[in-house]
């Protein structure tokens, strides 16, 4: 069985995407996917938007002295992604593989519409990033994910809760609006983008049966590594 270039981008890989708020729960079942995926003999990468050493100290530096606006958080995460792109996911996507990526442009689609950018503006600057395969949404409530939060005693960061927004003085409040905003936007997106929405509030176990039964037409035709090696 040989690879099959995606209709979406032309790479022989494909390109599976994870989208949603914090605490939405798409970090776990991300990994739980990409481990199945594993062991049933595909080629999987898996890669997460963490800042690359190219920015970090830079957005880190200007995250602490409040200096950045929207649009300059904007670009630089923009050159943030460029350079996840380019060395991390390229390369398997054109090497066949199944590319598992937690978070990609339209994180900042959303978050920096919420912020207040055009978003004609940043699609443009992202328009490096082609289609993806699959982008599954993991649609949950704001107050589901602060439960989760709150559960997991994770802290609420002070960009996360859209404080440099000046929406409330209240740390939770804030947070609680400018999550509102973004998840607004990512429901505007699974629309106009076409996302797998996937009802993110039920057990991990009912998420990731969803998530593995909508990809199988990704999967039909895809060959696993084994079947690559029997054709050469
Ligand atoms: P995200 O990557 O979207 O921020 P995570 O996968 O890191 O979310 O999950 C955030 C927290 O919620 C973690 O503590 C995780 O164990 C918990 N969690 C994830 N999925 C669920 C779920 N379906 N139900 C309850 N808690 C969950």
């Amino acid at each position: 069985m040989a690879e099959r270039p995606s209709p979406n981008h032309g790479y022989p890989g494909r390109l599976l995407v994870f989208e949603g708020l914090d605490g939405s729960g798409k970090s776990t079942q991300a990994s739980l996917l990409g481990k199945w995926l594993a062991s049933k003999g595909y080629r999987v990468f898996f890669t997460e938007w963490n800042s690359s050493v190219l920015v970090a100290s830079t957005i880190r530096r200007g995250k602490k002295k409040g200096l950045l606006t929207p649009t300059t958080f904007s670009l630089l995460h923009a050159v943030d992604f460029a350079d996840r792109f380019d060395r991390q996911i390229l390369p398997p996507l054109r090497a066949g593989y199944l590319v598992v990526c937690d978070r990609y442009s339209y994180t900042a689609f959303a978050r920096d519409a919420a912020r207040g950018c055009d978003p004609a503006w940043v699609r443009t600057i992202y328009s490096f990033a082609p289609r993806p395969d699959r982008v599954f949404y993991f649609q949950v409530p704001v107050q589901v994910t602060l439960k989760r939060k709150v559960a997991s005693r994770l802290k609420i960061s002070y960009y996360e809760a859209g404080m440099d927004l000046g929406l409330s003085e209240e740390v939770r409040e804030s947070y609680e609006r400018f999550q509102g905003r973004l998840k607004r936007e990512y429901d505007r997106l699974a629309e106009t983008d076409r996302f797998t929405v996937i009802d993110a509030a039920r057990s991990v176990e009912e998420i990731q049966r969803d998530v593995r039964r909508s990809l199988a037409p990704v999967l039909e035709n895809f060959p696993t590594g084994a079947q690559l090696l029997h054709d050469r």
